[in-house]
């Protein structure tokens, strides 16, 4: 099963896949942990942190490139659960492509649905616990700004393709949880 899950920063995607990965038993891939790994390389991860840090997206080529470096490993070849990717309609283009070169296609893309107010109070919370470099309050604000603007195209992208299940993400995380596989089981 290939499966994307999108949602805007703070809607619960890496906890959410973290548990539909190992109930679908494929491998959970976040572009987020990916680029924030590469912080370390000399020749990279001053260029990738200069992105993450302000709250800007990486270039889509770069992050193209780590992913699918990724998706050719053997722990993917029955699936996999993207989260953080497509971030553009670019990136789900990409994404087409590849997919389509080895004649595979997506299985389903979930969207996890948070209001705005709810997302702010929740990233400022996280801010305060985890002490992450891109949860200040003013990039807390642009993240939020870039995801309404470039990435919520991508949900329209995939509506129209019908892969697009919606998904109530201010529910308790049990019952998102429980949705979600709820969404995935009327694929079939
Ligand atoms: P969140 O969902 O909380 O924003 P992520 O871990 O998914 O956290 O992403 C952190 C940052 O990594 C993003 O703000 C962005 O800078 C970068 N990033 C992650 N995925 C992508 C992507 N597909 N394209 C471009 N940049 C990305």
């Amino acid at each position: 099963m290939r499966i994307v899950l999108i949602g805007p920063p703070g809607a619960g995607k890496g906890t959410q896949c973290r548990r539909l990965s190992a109930q679908l038993d494929v491998p959970h891939l976040s572009t987020g942990e990916m680029l924030r790994a590469t912080k370390s390389n000399p020749e990279l991860g001053p260029i990738v942190s200069g992105f993450i840090d302000d709250g800007n997206l990486a270039p889509d080529e770069l992050v193209m490139r780590i992913l699918t470096d990724r998706l050719q490993e053997d722990d993917c070849a029955a699936g996999y659960l993207l989260d953080g990717f497509p971030r553009t309609v670019a990136q789900a283009q990409m994404l087409d492509e590849y997919l389509s070169a080895k004649e595979q296609h997506l299985d389903a893309v979930l969207e996890l649905d948070v209001d705005r107010e709810v997302l702010i109070r929740r990233l400022l919370d996280r801010a305060q616990k985890e002490n992450r470099a891109d949860d200040t309050e003013q990039t807390i604000h642009h993240r939020l700004r870039v995801f309404f603007d470039v990435t919520a195209p991508v949900l329209d992208y995939y509506r129209e393709k019908g892969l697009l299940r919606k998904v109530d993400g201010e529910q308790s995380l049990d019952q998102v949880f429980e949705s979600l596989v709820r969404a995935l089981g009327e694929i079939h």
